[in-house]
C-alpha cells in the first residue's frame, strides 16, 4: 500500500473550471470523475473508490468495478451492476470502482422527437441540438426503445488483459421493444484524453433487472432530457501503477475499440 504516497498531497484534485467563476449551489453543477479512460485502457482495473463515496458526487453515471467486474450504472441515487450475463443487480456501498463519472441530475433542456435508426443518429441528433460542443453534458432518456443492443465486460483476474483484448469476447444482449432509462454523458473533443470524446451511453430497463453499455439502439418520437454540466472535477488514481503510467499517447484508436 502506498502508506507515503498520501504526503504528496496526491490526492489529485484537478479541478477545470468552463464556469464564469461565480458560486455554485451544492456543486450540482458538477460532473466529478473517478480515474480516466486511458488509465482503464492501459488495464488499472483494481478498484479504488467505494461506490458510497462516488454516490456522495451525484445520483446518475457510469462506470466499471473493481476487476472490470460488469458495468456501473448510476440512477437516481443507486449503484448497480450490469453482470456479464446481463443481468442488473444493486451494488453495495462498500464495493470499489477504478473508473467511474457522476453528477447530479437537474435537467436544463429536453430534446423531443427524437428518432434514430442507430446509435450514431442518435448522437448526430442530440448533437444538432446543443446549445455547444464545448460543455459536458449529462443525459437522461426514460422510454420506450425499438432496439438495445448491451455489452458487459466479465470480471478479470491478474494479470489484467488490456481493454482492447477483453471487448473482442464481450457478452451482448439484445432487446426489442424495451422500456427502460438510457443515460450518459457526452464530452467535448478536447476531453479525449480523460474520458470518452462524444456520447457514452449506458441503458437499464425500466423494471431494473437488465442492461448494460450500449452499442447500439432504435428509437422512435421520444425525448432525452440534458443536464448541461459547466465544470468537472478531475480525481487521479493514486496506486503506484497509475504514477509508473506512460500517459500521453493519443487513445483515440483504442477508445473507439472498446466503445463501440
Ligand atoms: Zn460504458
Amino acid at each position: 500500500m502506498l502508506a507515503g504516497m498520501k504526503c504528496f498531497c496526491l490526492s489529485a484534485l484537478l479541478l477545470l473550471a468552463f464556469a464564469n467563476g461565480e458560486a455554485r449551489a451544492a456543486d450540482r453543477e458538477l460532473l466529478t470523475q473517478y480515474s480516466t479512460i486511458p488509465a482503464l485502457l492501459a488495464g488499472l482495473y483494481d478498484g479504488e473508490w467505494t461506490c458510497a463515496e462516488v454516490l456522495t458526487s451525484g445520483d446518475i453515471g457510469l462506470g466499471t468495478f473493481d476487476q472490470l467486474d460488469g458495468e456501473m450504472i448510476v440512477l437516481d441515487g443507486q449503484c448497480y451492476r450490469a453482470r456479464s450475463d446481463g443481468r442488473v443487480v444493486p451494488v453495495a456501498g462498500s464495493e470499489k470502482t477504478p473508473f467511474a463519472c457522476v453528477t447530479f441530475f437537474d435537467a436544463d433542456l429536453a430534446v423531443s422527437n427524437l428518432t434514430a435508426g442507430s446509435i450514431a443518429g442518435l448522437a448526430a441528433a442530440l448533437d444538432r441540438q446543443l446549445p455547444s460542443a464545448n460543455l459536458v453534458y449529462a443525459l437522461r432518456l426514460d422510454g420506450t426503445f425499438a432496439y438495445v443492443k448491451t455489452r458487459s465486460v466479465p470480471r478479470q483476474t491478474k494479470p489484467f488483459r488490456p481493454l482492447t483484448e477483453i471487448v473482442k469476447t464481450q457478452p451482448t444482449f439484445e432487446w426489442k421493444n424495451v422500456r427502460g432509462t438510457l443515460l450518459g454523458f457526452r464530452f467535448p473533443i478536447f476531453a479525449k484524453e480523460l474520458n470518452v470524446a462524444g456520447w457514452h451511453l449506458h441503458f437499464i430497463t425500466a423494471d431494473r433487472q437488465h442492461g448494460g453499455h450500449v452499442l447500439d439502439l432504435r428509437l422512435t418520437n421520444q425525448t432525452a432530457q440534458l443536464d448541461l454540466t459547466p465544470a468537472l472535477q478531475q480525481n487521479l488514481s493514486t496506486h503506484a501503477a497509475f504514477l509508473k503510467l506512460d500517459l500521453g499517447g493519443d487513445s483515440t484508436e483504442a477508445i473507439k475499440k472498446v466503445e463501440k
